[in-house]
């Protein structure tokens, strides 16, 4: 593979990412890179791991909690609500 096309830094074997400068040596392995992150931080471990990984974690699950949420279509939302709902009836008619 070829030098840093960014700071000329040599390349170093078996790295995507230039020691000196911190970039990627070719845009694929940047778009890999940035596919894998965002698997990870869709990925349930991925948003366990950012829970605990904070320093308030309170707050980081409401802040998870809440990008589920906008990331569920419509109708996920419904069949949430439908089980929430249902769930509460049950536990309101045994109480
Ligand atoms: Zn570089």
């Amino acid at each position: 593979m070829k030098d840093c096309k960014y700071c000329g830094h040599a390349h170093t074997p078996g790295s995507n990412v230039c020691p000196a400068c911190g970039k990627f040596y070719t845009k694929i392995a940047e778009l890999i890179a940035e596919e894998e992150a965002e698997e990870e931080r869709r990925s349930f471990q991925g948003r366990v791991k950012r829970i605990f990984q904070s320093d308030d974690i309170k707050v980081a699950v409401k802040l998870e909690f809440k990008q589920v949420i906008s990331g569920l279509s419509g109708k996920a939302k419904f069949t949430l609500f439908v089980i929430f709902v249902f769930v509460f009836a049950l536990i309101v008619t045994v109480i």
